[in-house]
């Protein structure tokens, strides 16, 4: 067999492996004198960032941490996390980015599975760690990052705190060259059962991640995050690296806004002071922001806000738009690191009246650069893109983990075949545009046919009176399944709407075709409060468990 010819190379020419440390090299000419801010305790410069990460490294060696050692962050979003994104990876070492919404016995399993070997710890989590450190197998020293001036009280063996520890470093860490393929990042994601599971990210695809994301940010129709633009997360930075774009943003050189801990007032109030133009979160945080009596008060018209990690419901993109915030849809999970698709306009759509736009930005939108996306059936055949033939979405890209963390058979299972499964259920429109109607195993299957429920979710969105819903399927005799919603009523209209008011404001989606008349639910609870994942996301699973013993 014929092959390929490979290039050759001069014995002296730099094979340029693809370092995280290599993202510094632009922002550090274009924006040295940016500002970096933490919420309004800290502001700092780009080059002082940059001399930060130099001197976290150097502290952190000094601690014993090498190459191939894994360092633990349990913080809120701050200037802190931003120098630990770099300096961790940057020395070698592996950062795991702590889930601290997960249960204690889960954070432990995470970081004994993961073999974390110093733990830079906020204050507010020293009580979790004491509460586990008996039983850290892995873990020989404590860092503590502080925000106030008085050290807390703890019974943890503290090895440093953090400012302390920065100061008294070198200026100047030698970064050394390594292989790109070395591991950068880990964490944990939560399936419905089972322990956490680790994904982990290389530095090449980190970097490859990072210049996809920014190319699609900046050059397609919307062009949402460019250099002049402020960013602020809204999606915590324990939860794949923020969608990875404090990466992104720090290439760009554009000013960075850190809010710590998730208190809506303090993050409506930094939008509007940081005049931030940019952030990213998921919907049910959106909801929050937007219902919040501070959103009234002040102006909210120079943001935009990429929604991802669950379906943006059409009433709720109305309600942001109406305090003039401008919203578009990603797509993509922790194994994919995450974004595989964006939804953005293309440009024969852009003087579209609203709402068939929406249409459009509504669905999870169309693979970003180097994304291979199919829809398949359970035998891998690749569906017709007709909007109606429904099958899992996998896909190929250089950014997906390639594999889980030490458990050979979840790794099997998802990469089977060759392609990543996502579990989730899509179909693509003749646009090519992706429209996620489930996960696998939320799928309402009802006399034989699919019913979507994040479709479903989103005409409820729609009700005037209704502020949030979410609908799992419900087990029927003769049906096999059905529907059933559980609604959150705007606060004024508590009491004074029926089951069967929404279920015939969905009935007139049937007479348009829209759904099928088995798709109406049956069950229809009024309640206060949606529960919620650790990531803030409906939380299906405990909801059918609660719905279904009510029923
Ligand atoms: P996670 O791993 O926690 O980030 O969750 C990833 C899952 O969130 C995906 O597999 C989807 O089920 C869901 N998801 C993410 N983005 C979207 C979207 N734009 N529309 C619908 N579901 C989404």
């Amino acid at each position: 067999m014929k092959q390929t010819r490979l290039t050759a190379r001069t014995p002296e020419a730099y094979p340029f492996p693809l370092l995280i440390k290599q993202l510094w090299n632009t922002p550090l000419h274009f924006a040295p004198e940016q500002e970096i801010v933490y919420r309004d305790l800290r502001r700092l410069t780009y080059r002082e960032l940059y001399g930060r990460i130099h001197r976290l490294a150097g502290a952190l060696n000094a601690l014993g941490v090498g190459p191939g050692d894994v360092v633990a962050v349990l913080d809120w979003d701050s200037h802190r996390y931003l120098e630990a994104f770099f300096a961790v990876p940057m020395l070698g070492a592996v950062l795991h980015t702590v889930n601290i919404r997960l249960s204690p016995e889960q954070v432990l399993f995470t970081m004994n599975h993961a073999q974390d070997k110093v733990v830079l710890a906020h204050e507010e989590f020293l009580p979790l760690l004491a509460e586990l450190q008996g039983r850290l197998s892995t873990v020989q020293k404590f860092v503590l990052l502080q925000d106030g001036p008085q050290a807390p009280a703890t019974s943890l063996p503290i090895a440093a705190e953090y400012e302390d520890m920065l100061a008294r470093a070198p200026e100047h860490f030698a970064f050394a060259d390594f292989d790109e393929n070395s591991m950068a990042t880990i964490f944990y994601t939560t399936g419905t059962t089972g322990d956490p599971k680790g994904v982990y990210y290389s530095h090449r695809q980190l970097v490859l991640h990072t210049l996809a994301v920014g190319w699609t940010m900046g050059g397609f129709q919307q062009g949402v995050l460019q250099s002049r633009d402020v960013y602020m997360p809204v999606t915590p930075m324990f939860h794949v690296h923020a969608w990875g774009i404090p990466y992104v943003a720090t290439v760009l050189g554009v000013k960075q806004v850190y809010p710590g801990r998730y208190e809506p007032e303090v993050l409506l109030r930094l939008v509007d002071r940081e005049k931030v133009t940019f952030s990213h979160c998921v919907p049910t945080i959106l909801h929050m922001l937007v219902n919040h009596p501070l959103a009234r008060e002040l102006d909210l018209s120079g943001w935009t806000v990429n929604l991802g990690g669950a379906a943006l419901p059409r009433g709720l993109a109305r309600d942001a738009e109406a305090l003039g915030i401008r919203v578009f849809v990603g797509y993509g999970m922790s194994e994919t690191c995450p974004v595989l698709t964006v939804g953005v306009l293309k440009p024969h759509m852009l003087n579209w009246e609203r709402e068939r736009q929406l249409d459009y930005q509504l669905t999870a939108g169309f693979p970003i650069p180097l994304v291979d996306l199919r829809v398949v059936d359970p035998e891998g055949r690749e569906l017709t893109r007709d909007g109606r033939s429904a099958g899992e979405v996998v896909a190929r890209a250089p950014w997906l983990t390639q594999g889980y963390f030490n458990n050979p058979e979840g790794s099997q299972a998802l990469w089977a075949g060759g392609w990543l499964h996502t579990g989730d259920i899509g179909s693509l429109n003749p646009e090519g545009y992706l429209q996620i109607s489930d996960r696998l195993k939320d799928v309402i299957k009802s006399g034989g046919e699919w019913v979507s429920s994040l479709e479903l979710e989103s005409l409820l969105s729609q009700h005037p009176a209704i502020s949030e819903a979410a609908v799992i399927a419900i087990p029927d005799a003769k049906w096999g399944e059905r529907p059933g919603a559980l609604v959150v009523l705007d606060p004024v209209q508590q009491g004074k709407v029926s089951a069967e008011e929404i279920q015939k404001f969905l009935a007139r989606f049937v007479d348009q075709g829209r759904i099928s008349k088995w798709a109406v639910p049956r069950t229809v609870l009024f309640v206060q409060a949606i529960p919620k994942t650790s990531v803030g996301k409906i939380d299906k699973k405990r909801i059918r468990r609660e719905l279904t013993s009510e029923t």
